[in-house]
């Protein structure tokens, strides 16, 4: 049966990737939207929330498409009105907000998912497979672009709760905690912050690894030219190299055959997202895995702070 879903912030991420995904889904049909300026064409547009949730009792899943500072008050709304919810990535500005959701969801019985779009990679799960039966020497994250490029004009990155440079940067952590078997956790960091903003710029992270393997990651987001989304394992059984944000894979120089796929599968990450919601809901269930945010979290705890050249657009 098909789901109707509502979209809550009609900006880049929800015009990109949102609205194609769900025009392209048979699980789903774009029911509304709420704005302050965006509208999608053919679709009931609303100014606020409140007025959906009373108005349209039909509309059974509430897609939220919003940076993560005013996301919390928009999530509890729905989720009080006893609609499914759907995050973007962060799932909230706060770990103790997204346990609050977590908890009013179970309340109300209804599904809470929280879409980290980099683990739908093409190639995150074969990593996840190749590294169950290697032994871990090293894992290093490289995650640099231009800032300029990817988020001309959002203010909203620079201010407390945008995560600077994290923004990007809990992407590759939702990849290195989907593919590593074993937990790790940050133990230095050192975030450099543009004298005039609120966010970091770049960040250099170290993690304890429970078999000693030397685990870090670097983000810049002052890279220009060519752009690095890159995580590189040694193993005691070969290097394996991924890179394009996860959607290209190598072992030891070898690049990874063509997925095996009969043509039926899900292509792009938010395709396979907007699957796992519908298969989220269809079995009542929740998947609010906070362990990306954690580490930023901890980075902000731990990290030392640099106070660098400040930022212009
Ligand atoms: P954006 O274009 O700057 O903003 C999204 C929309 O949120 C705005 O257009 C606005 O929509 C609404 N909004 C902004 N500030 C608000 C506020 N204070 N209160 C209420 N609504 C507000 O951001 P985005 O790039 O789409 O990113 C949104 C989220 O998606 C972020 O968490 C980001 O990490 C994630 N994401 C972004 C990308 C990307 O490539 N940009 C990729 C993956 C994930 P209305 O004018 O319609 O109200």
């Amino acid at each position: 049966m098909v789901m109707k879903v509502a979209l809550v912030g009609i900006g880049k991420i929800a015009r990109d990737q949102h609205v194609p995904s769900i025009a392209g889904s048979a699980d789903w049909e774009l029911a509304a939207t709420v704005s302050h300026q965006g509208t999608v064409d053919g679709v009931e547009a609303f100014a606020d929330l409140d007025t959906l949730l009373s108005v349209r009792p039909d509309i059974e899943v509430i897609s939220l498409c919003l940076p993560p500072v005013p996301r919390f008050r928009y999530a509890a709304a729905a989720l009080r009105a006893g609609r499914h919810v759907m995050l973007e990535k962060p799932p909230g500005a706060t770990v103790a907000e997204c346990h609050a959701l977590e908890a009013m969801a179970r309340n109300a019985g209804v599904s809470l998912f929280a879409a980290w779009h980099s683990r739908e990679a093409l190639e995150v799960q074969r990593a996840k497979s190749w590294l169950k039966n290697s032994q871990l020497q090293s894992l290093k994250v490289t995650w640099k672009e231009d800032v300029r490029r990817w988020h001309p004009g959002q203010e909203w990155i620079w201010k407390t709760g945008g995560l600077g440079v994290f923004d990007p940067g809990v992407n590759a952590l939702s990849i290195v905690t989907e593919i590593l078997p074993d937990p790790i956790h940050l133990n230095a960091a050192v975030l450099e912050f543009p004298e005039n903003c609120e966010t970091p710029i770049a960040a250099k992270l170290s993690f304890s690894h429970p078999q000693e393997a030397a685990v870090s990651a670097e983000f810049d987001w002052r890279q220009e030219g060519e752009q690095t989304w890159m995580i590189e394992a040694e193993t005691d059984s070969g290097r394996m190299v991924m890179s394009d944000g996860g959607a290209v894979i190598s072992i030891d120089g070898q690049p990874a055959p063509e997925p095996d796929t009969d043509g039926s599968a899900l292509t792009g990450e938010y395709p396979r997202l907007y699957a796992r919601m519908a298969a989220l809901v269809r079995a009542g269930e929740i998947d609010m895995d906070l362990s990306p945010m954690v580490h930023v979290a901890d980075a902000f705890l731990l990290g030392k702070r640099i106070t660098v050249a400040p930022f212009h657009e």
